[in-house]
């Protein structure tokens, strides 16, 4: 059969590859018609309540009327230009609404296309930095297991090297240093004890190694790929001290946890001390179009400058798409004007009450809920294909990973609406 004579779900499934996907045995994959609020209508007319934001970004729902409206006047004005020698408003709008909303310390923006790339951007910063400050060798990074950074090649080399979804591509990824995720969860009471808070051995690692390492790289207080973990924020306060006594620097990989959805605007409000690099995407555009940045502080900024080169050497085609920026601002706009910190934590507390019957159950092995983050964590593995199948047949998109059937729901999502999301994550726990 030529694929003209193909149905569309036909085509897709010979001719296009999904995220993490076999081609031979693609999985449940259903047609997506439109969307709007929180919901996808499919191509039969079924209504799913998008339960994962679309993998964590559409907070304000999808076919946001603000967020469309600046696209299309933006799209009217000057759909793209490159950005070298040339700027434009919506680049410098949205810079001057990131100044005003993320930590005082981090002044210096990079705009670019995706998560991934901004943890690149990141780690490049940190390496011509350490160069700049004439310590060429340190071109290495330490890192806490379980993390998750994206999948291209030096954030890969910063995943989990055993749990992490790169394992296969080890002998190919630069060698980093990882030590022990933080034992102390969040709401746990914190240990001063360096050999029970972890903290011992991240001074091991970083002491032995300290002519190596340009940065520590953390995804704060929520580790989300790497299993849905919340730790305890006093760790990343004395990282910090650690990190400045031996000239390391400290990035704090915020791509999912920007933006209001831990109950902090950033997961950086959970703590004192700032970070000197950080990452954000996802719900940068309340996920309208890719986009992402790298912030940094003047220190880095100037150090940079000041260096051989002096050019920071990263500029994407896409840099700063006008587009992408105006959604940006639209979608920061809605959320700095609305009681966001009061919305994420209704939608924590109904979450709560709603999973904690799932602790009852013989192969739940664990319930936790932070900001509009909701989590049931299994005993064995969950089927992701299987999992999504059955939520398509209670109307909820879900798409659990590992042990973890989680929710991060849009902030538009009403309380009837976040009940159907927890009650088919429970029927998953019981079915599963
Ligand atoms: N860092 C973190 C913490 C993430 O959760 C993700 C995506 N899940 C990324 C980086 C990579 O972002 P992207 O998929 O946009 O490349």
């Amino acid at each position: 059969m030529s694929a003209a004579d193909l149905s569309q779900l036909e085509f897709d499934q010979q001719h296009l590859w999904h995220p993490y996907t076999n081609v031979a045995k693609p999985g449940p994959t259903f047609v997506v018609k439109e969307s709007e609020g929180v919901h996808i209508t499919l191509d039969d007319g079924t209504r799913l309540i998008d339960a994962m934001s679309s993998w964590w970004c559409m907070m304000h729902g999808h076919k946001n009327p603000a967020i469309t409206k600046a696209i299309h006047d933006q799209l009217d004005t000057l759909p793209h230009v490159m950005f070298g020698g040339l700027t434009h408003d919506p680049a410098i709008d949205l810079g001057r609404k990131l100044l005003e909303i993320t930590p005082d310390s981090l002044t210096r923006i990079f705009y670019c296309d995706s998560g991934s790339v901004s943890v690149e951007v990141a780690m490049k910063m940190a390496v011509q930095y350490q160069h700049a400050m004439g310590h060429a060798g340190r071109s290495e990074f330490a890192t806490i297991r379980s993390g998750y950074h994206g999948d291209t090649w030096k954030a890969m080399s910063v995943c989990d090297p055993d749990t992490g979804m790169h394992h296969l591509f080890q002998g190919a990824l630069s060698v980093q240093h990882f030590v022990s995720r933080p034992p102390i969860r969040i709401h746990e009471d914190w240990i001063d004890d360096p050999a029970q808070n972890g903290l011992g051995e991240l001074r091991s690692v970083l002491e032995a190694n300290a002519d190596k390492i340009a940065a520590f790289i953390l995804e704060p207080v929520v580790q989300g790929t790497g299993g849905m973990y919340f730790y305890h924020p006093e760790y990343l306060n004395q990282a910090r001290a650690l990190c400045d006594e031996l000239g390391i620097l400290l990035i704090f990989d915020e791509i999912a946890t920007g933006f209001g959805r831990t109950g902090e605007l950033f997961a950086t409000g959970f703590c004192t001390v700032e970070p000197d690099i950080i990452c954000l995407g996802k719900g940068l555009t309340g996920g309208h179009i890719s986009f992402a940045c790298t912030m940094t502080n003047d220190r880095v900024a100037e150090g940079i400058g000041g260096g051989n080169p002096g050019i920071f050497m990263h500029g994407p085609t896409y840099m700063a798409n006008p587009l992408a920026c105006a959604a940006a601002k639209a979608s920061l706009d809605l959320l700095t004007g609305q009681d966001w910190r009061g919305t994420v934590a209704a939608i924590g507390e109904q979450m709560a009450a709603e999973l904690a019957l799932a602790r009852d159950l013989p192969n739940v092995a664990d319930v936790r809920v932070l900001g509009a983050i909701g989590v049931i964590e299994m005993k064995h593995r969950v089927s992701a294909d299987e999992a999504h199948a059955r939520a398509h047949d209670m109307g909820v998109f879900l798409r659990p990973f590992g042990t973890n059937i989680y929710t991060m729901p849009p902030f538009i999502t009403s309380p009837d609406q976040l009940s159907e999301i927890t009650a088919g994550m429970l029927r998953l726990a019981r079915e599963l």
